[in-house]
């Protein structure tokens, strides 16, 4: 009788766990044993028996009836109580407990899988479990102690087996079908009480026993009439323990210990097996764990209502609010340090409310050490170091946000055009090109190539490898070398406008000697010269620059005012061009270039060009 319907052993940690409940039935079965069902119940009936000694636990039961099931059970409020009322009775002797009907309330459910389901797929639990996820999905139930959710008998008992109900072990729901009208009513009495206590005991972590007279048996029998010593044993464990075990960290590490004691001692055929491993596991992590654990094993998620107050954190951020939303979202962030969701919202807007706090930036790298995967996470440290001028950290973070993303399935194009973004924060040019490739078509990408082509362009730096062949360009530099050299560019451009020609100098010879044959190098090394008056050398720098970048437009703005100085007035006029040709903002170069044309026929052209572009005079 026990080899049937074994099934469900826990899947990965994340699947949802549930495993069957009673197991098969079959009509034949059911009218054949009448007289031993009537007996059963007889016996169920017994045991009603009071026991002063015993003090008695009320658990509050809330249950949820589908339309089908309304339909099929006349009266279904005072059925379920009575057979609640019935289960009590079984129950109140060995364990001293009883049930009480919370509420009854009406189940809008979609679909009629409780009835249909297991037409595709004969013989499988699968038509409850989804049904089982509704109803928590419905009511998390935290005000009772457990929520059970109604549905229809199946409708064609022809020949073989269905299962009655299905519950989430070590959770607080089950999901139960109503026996058919035909089934005789003792018969039907007895697999009603059978089903109900089957299920309970799941949800405190009973577990299936290969031995056919106990309730916990895999299979149903009317000659079934109560639970095994040790199934007991480990069902007042339960009790002692709970509903608090389900919400804070020291109670359920207490039930877990316990637990783990009465698992211990069931050893032999009739235990062993995939549900006691998983329940020894569950104990295991429970007992190690910083936060309260769901019947999964991993950190309970959020409850309905915080699910509210985070949706609500997340419109107040949408409309504007970061700051009420961080408010909002901090006692969420307190009690859930494992919920991705909010401890990445939480780090995301202490980076925008407060990038200069320590606690920010320790808040967002403990959120790196729990979720080591999450790209966001990385982005946003990064974007505390870039705040912070912390450029090589940046540069570190984003090669792990990188990595991050490449390592997910399907990420959000998104995500690569905000790495692409903050890659060109740092400087990084050719990972900011090559992370904006990844998100082709977006407005943020775009952008982003747009303006690393012009800080190329700025700072005299050559393309980055072949994108086909891998190969580097002449004179390029390798990627992870590209942000220093920008930024040194950056420095001595600065020291050079504020005339500070001897630190200028000392690092450009610094530089020049890390980046040999660099035309950025060359580019500054030509302004220098130009500053201080050797026109061949800054001719012949910039020369250089232009052999490599032909559109490096500061080169040609300094050959334009090189040549300007000796009256080399066509040099003079063709660099300008290019220089508001290639980059119009450049309002000196315009300046230049009308001094030049001052007394020609091209200065009405060249301020008719001007106006045309930015809607005023050329001054
Ligand atoms: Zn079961």
């Amino acid at each position: 009788m026990n080899s049937g319907p074994e099934r469900t052993p826990p899947r990965s940690t994340s699947a949802r766990l549930a495993l069957l409940a009673v197991g098969l039935l079959s009509l034949h079965c059911a009218s054949a044993d009448r007289p031993r069902a009537a007996a059963g119940s007889t016996r169920v009936a017994d045991a009603v028996a009071p026991s002063a000694a015993q003090p008695v636990r009320t658990l509050r039961v809330r249950v949820y009836a589908d339309a089908e099931h309304r339909a099929q059970v006349l009266h279904w409020e005072r059925g379920f109580e009575s057979w609640l009322q019935r289960a009590s009775a079984a129950v109140r002797e060995p364990l001293g407990v009883t049930f009480t009907l919370e509420s009854a309330r009406a189940w809008d459910r979609r679909g009629s899988d409780g009835s249909q389901g297991s037409k595709g797929s004969p013989g499988s639990d699968a038509s409850l479990e989804p049904v089982l996820d509704a109803l928590e999905a419905l009511d998390a139930g935290e005000d009772v102690d457990l929520v059970v959710g109604l549905v229809s008998a199946p409708s064609a008992f022809s020949e073989s087996q269905h299962e009655l109900g299905f519950a989430r072990v070590l959770g607080r729901h089950c999901v139960l079908r109503g026996i058919s009208g035909a089934v005789p009513v003792a018969a039907r009495r007895h697999l009603e009480v059978s089903a109900l206590l089957h299920e309970w005991a799941h949800t405190l972590g009973a577990f299936h026993v290969r031995e056919a007279r106990g309730w916990m048996a895999p299979k149903y029998d009317a000659a079934q009439s109560g639970f095994e010593p040790r199934t007991r044993a480990l069902l007042e464990v339960g009790l002692r323990h709970l509903p608090g075990a389900r919400v804070e960290v020291e109670a359920q590490r207490a039930w877990a210990r316990e637990l783990r004691t009465v698992l211990e001692g069931m050893v032999g055929p009739a235990w062993e097996g995939p549900e006691r491993d998983f329940l020894l596991a569950w104990t295991e992590r429970a007992r190690a764990a910083s936060v309260v654990l769901g019947p999964e094993g991993t950190p309970k998620g959020l409850t309905p209502s915080e699910r509210q107050q985070l949706a609500e954190v997340i419109a107040l951020e949408k409309a504007g609010q970061a700051e009420g939303a961080a408010r909002a979202l901090e006692p969420l962030a307190a009690r859930h340090p494992q919920d991705e969701r909010v401890q990445l919202l939480a780090c995301y807007l202490a980076v925008h409310l407060t990038p200069a706090l320590t606690a920010t930036r320790e808040r967002c790298e403990q959120a790196i050490t729990r979720f080591p995967g999450e790209p966001s996470l990385r982005m946003n440290v990064a974007l505390l170091h870039l705040h912070a001028g912390r450029f090589d950290a940046a540069q570190d973070s984003l090669l792990a946000a990188r990595r991050n993303l490449a390592a997910q399935a399907d990420p959000e194009p998104s995500l690569w055009a905000d790495l692409a973004g903050l890659f060109l924060r740092a400087h990084c040019v050719t990972w900011a090109e090559e992370a904006a490739a990844r998100a082709p078509g977006l407005p943020a990408s775009a952008s982003v190539l747009e303006q690393a082509a012009r800080l190329r362009r700025q700072v005299a730096l050559p393309e980055g490898p072949d994108a086909i062949t891998a190969t580097p360009r002449p004179a390029g530099v390798e990627a992870s070398r590209e942000g220093p050299l920008v930024r040194a560019v950056f420095d001595i451009e600065a020291l050079l406008h504020a005339g500070s020609s001897g630190p200028a100098r000392e690092r450009i010879t610094a530089l020049s000697q890390t980046y040999p044959g660099s035309p950025s190098v060359a580019l500054v090394q030509c302004e220098l010269h130009l500053l201080q008056g050797r026109l061949g050398p800054a001719r012949s720098a910039c020369e250089r620059v232009l052999a490599v970048r032909e559109d490096a437009v500061q080169a040609h703005l300094l050959l334009g005012v090189l040549a300007t100085n000796t009256r080399a007035h066509t040099r003079a006029r063709a660099h300008l061009e290019r220089v508001i040709a290639l980059e119009p903002s450049r309002t000196e170069a315009w300046h230049l270039l009308a001094r030049e044309y001052r007394g020609t026929r091209h200065l009405r052209v060249l301020q008719a060009r001007y106006r045309e572009r930015f809607s005023r005079d050329l001054p």
